[in-house]
């Protein structure tokens, strides 16, 4: 059996390749170091596990869960939102629970989208926003994310005929891969372009805690209006080292908010409870981790930069979420370099292209392994020069 047009045209999956390699470096017996991983590398905090456990044991929580969240999750998410940004949701109208952000990012597009519509992603990005898309059955067209405009999109060079047929814009900030942070102004300019044009904004959050040198990241839906034009896409992952539990949330526009738990009524049964009360003891528990776990990547960040600055890399000082994104040396594709250093230095980096063709050029290195690890890898790549 054929696999559908959409499967089919999704992009070639760019890691393989490097993924072959790391194995037979591996199987060879080399200390191979991954500054490869998306993943924090340390434990979820003791209470939210130990509200887990004790949640599970509740019998009530072993059946099916509302496919958009239980009340009192959504309530936690929304007394978050006031604490930490001074945002008012309505728990009923206006937040949906998610298996993960990506989840509801990629769903959204089936949701929204009729075949020929366009989503503006930016690029590079997060794979999802663009691959969502594609599997709706939609057109994305890509925002260059530049260095020059501090990896922001730039408005203005979108085309009227394209934003005229838009429904969603896709941004993230904290950025991955950059590490850029968006300010207020750019905010502002999205909500009147989003109103100017009827489109969804879909802001992805996720690295909205891991922020650095003091400031907080802004929630899109600070922004006056915002909540009229768009929606945040938000998960409990980056910020209390939860991945492997798949568990997050859309909050905002109330329209938007009503269409997602509509469509997830008809293709899923919602997250866990148990894990949904493990959500709320994060929200709600002790923060002193976060603020460990900013100060943790934050050393990382600095170390890195240290050998990066011996090395003569031009890279943007992430401002936030866990990554550094770094020019590759002249002379060389992003994939070439990465192969190299691999094959020499046995140290996984990423190509940029993975995340849209104007990634070519760079790589991205997450600080998501050990600090003496990040400074060992730097140094074998040193050593190399
Ligand atoms: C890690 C990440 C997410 C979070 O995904 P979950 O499904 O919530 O675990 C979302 N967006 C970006 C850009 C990410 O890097």
């Amino acid at each position: 059996m054929k696999e559908s047009t959409a499967m089919q045209n999704l992009p070639p999956y760019l890691f393989a390749r490097i993924e072959k390699k790391i194995e037979e470096a591996r199987q060879q017996g080399w200390d191979v170091i991954s500054l490869g991983i998306g993943d924090p590398d340390q434990p979820t905090p003791e209470h939210i596990i130990a509200a887990l456990v004790e949640a599970s044991r509740n019998p009530e929580n072993h059946q099916y869960p509302s496919s958009v969240g239980l009340l009192c999750y959504r309530e936690a998410v929304a007394r978050w939102y006031k604490n930490r940004f001074g945002v008012d949701l309505d728990p009923y109208t206006e937040v949906v629970s998610l298996l993960g952000s990506k989840e509801g990012i990629a769903h959204i597009s089936m949701a929204y989208l009729d075949p020929g519509d366009i989503n503006l992603v930016p690029d590079p990005g997060y794979p999802v926003y663009g691959i969502g898309t594609q599997l709706a059955g939609g057109t994305p067209y890509l925002m260059p994310l530049k260095e020059e405009n501090r990896y922001l999109p730039v408005l203005e060079d979108i085309p009227d005929h394209v934003a005229k047929q838009a429904k969603l814009m896709f941004i993230n900030y904290p950025n991955n891969p950059t590490g850029a942070v968006a300010n207020r102004e750019f905010y502002q300019k999205v909500v009147e372009f989003a109103r100017s044009y009827d489109i969804l904004v879909c802001h992805d959050a996720a690295y909205s805690e891991i922020s650095y040198d003091g400031c907080q990241a802004l929630s899109f839906l600070q922004i006056p209006g915002a909540k009229e034009v768009g929606v945040e896409f938000h998960s409990l992952s980056k910020t209390y080292n939860m991945t492997g539990w798949r568990i997050g949330w859309m909050a905002g526009n109330r329209e938007a908010v009503e269409v997602m738990g509509r469509f997830k009524s008809n293709v899923d049964s919602g997250v866990f409870q148990a894990i949904q009360y493990a959500g709320i003891a994060a929200l709600e528990g002790p923060q002193d981790s976060v603020e460990q776990l900013r100060k943790m990547y934050q050393e990382r960040r600095d170390a890195a930069i240290e050998i990066m600055r011996q090395l003569g890399w031009s890279y943007l000082t992430p401002q936030g979420s866990f990554y550094m994104w770094v020019k590759v040396p002249p002379g060389y594709t992003s994939a070439e370099y990465c192969e190299y250093i691999l094959e020499k230095a046995k140290v996984v980096i990423t190509p940029g292209n993975g995340y849209g063709q104007y990634g070519e050029g760079y790589f991205r290195i997450a600080l998501t392994v050990d600090k003496s690890r990040i400074i060992e890898a730097l140094q074998r790549i040193k050593e190399l020069a």
